[in-house]
């Protein structure tokens, strides 16, 4: 048998298809996918403007320079991420730093960030921007988030790579109602995949247009804006900026397209993976995930909390005895600032307390739409061998 990994891709004939029309189209990139793909999600969520890139990260950087984000400004994000979340301010030459999370959502901690916020305006060190991000798929307060970020002053971005298709507040998460930009991810094991890809949603028309520019090479087509007529000037563009080759192909686009159409299906599948779990592992020695009423989660992951002065036995024995029944569980995640990396510049451990006492403990349960039924009992029954 093969292993049953944390997460995967579903992919199904009409998948296949609609890449394959792309292929024999006219198009493999810039031709009328990406476009179209972008209209699907930005309606969806309810944002006004949609620019797709070739990942996530690659999104992430670009909002974080349409915002303006250089040396000698902090962004601040969660240490319960992807390092991708940081990265992207590093990328602009930005210093960041960490929240903790909160003990229950394991998202960013409301009452440590204001915490931080009053002591960083002491020492003029507030952030210009924060980076949300999902955990898991449960979006964070953002309303509460948003009305520290008018009392101090600085943009939100929410990263929602894990959280496509989830609401707040009745709201699909994206519609940017409290954020400036929202960015999502279709890496294959996300909701829904184009192999690599992400996209960034906003309701600013002058953030999509710079990210549009980043997105190409900082090239601007508008013939009116940039050529001069009175020179008889034939071509239609010009760089004015410094940007990227960040383009999602058709190819991907094409397979976006085709994978939004099962979004609400695949979302209802992981729901009814996750009341499973949570029935089947209440009475273990485990926490089940936290579900805060103001959110409908995506469920990107699904994670317990090992209680392990109970089980009494290590999180590695834990880990590996599943990986020896077949079952590729996962950790998300080491919290950023313990990489060697970020060791290299400087960060401590005992940063955030809450986020380095959570990962010792936390551990990924196989999530994804496709996991059947005998594959999840076997999951659970194994659990329930190795932790009682
Ligand atoms: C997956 C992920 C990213 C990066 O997405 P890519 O599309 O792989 O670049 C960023 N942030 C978080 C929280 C993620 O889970």
């Amino acid at each position: 048998m093969k292993p049953i990994p944390y997460a995967r891709q579903e992919i199904d004939d009409y998948d296949i298809a609609s890449v394959i029309e792309t292929l024999k189209s006219d198009f493999l990139t810039q031709g009328p996918q990406p476009v179209l793909f972008e209209k699907n999600i930005s309606e969806y969520c309810g944002a006004n403007f949609g620019v797709s890139f070739n990942s996530a990260t690659s999104a992430l950087h670009a909002a974080c320079l349409a915002l303006s984000i250089g040396e000698n400004d902090y962004v601040w994000t969660s240490p319960n991420t992807f390092v991708a979340s940081s990265n992207c301010a590093l990328y602009c030459g930005a210093k960041v730093d960490f929240v903790d999370i909160d003990q229950a959502t394991y998202n960013i901690s409301i009452e440590k960030l204001e915490e931080k916020l009053s002591s960083a305006k002491k020492e003029n060190k507030l952030p210009k921007v924060v980076i949300a991000v999902h955990f898991a798929g449960q979006s964070c307060d953002m309303e509460a988030i948003f009305l520290l970020s008018q009392k101090y002053g600085f943009k939100l971005i929410e990263d929602a790579s894990h959280a496509i298709g989830g609401k707040y507040k009745e709201k699909r998460i994206g519609n940017c109602s409290f954020s400036d930009i929202t960015i999502f991810s279709f890496h294959p094991v996300k909701i829904i995949t184009t192999g690599e890809g992400g996209m960034a949603v906003t309701n600013q028309k002058f953030l999509a247009d710079h990210m549009i520019k980043i997105r190409s090479h900082g090239i601007a087509y508008e013939i009116n804006n940039n050529v001069d007529q009175s020179k008889d000037e034939i071509w239609n563009y010009h760089q004015i900026s410094l940007g990227f080759n960040y383009r999602m192909t058709d190819i991907q686009a094409a397979l976006g397209v085709s994978q939004f159409r099962k979004i609400d299906e695949f979302l209802l599948k992981r729901h009814s993976i996750a009341k499973k779990y949570d029935n089947e592992l209440k009475g273990l020695p485990v926490t089940i995930p936290f579900q805060d009423l103001d959110c409908y989660s995506s469920f990107h992951l699904y994670v317990v909390r090992l209680k392990l002065n109970e089980i009494k036995k290590s999180q590695k024995e834990i880990y590996n005895s599943l990986k020896h029944m077949g079952i590729n569980v996962n950790l998300h995640y080491i919290p950023v600032y313990l990489h060697p990396y970020y060791q290299s510049l400087g960060f401590k451990r005992g940063l955030c307390p809450e986020s380095e006492l959570y990962f010792k403990e936390a551990i990924s349960l196989p999530m994804f739409s496709g996991l059947s039924t005998k594959k999840q009992d076997y999951v659970i029954e194994s659990i329930k061998s190795i932790i009682t």
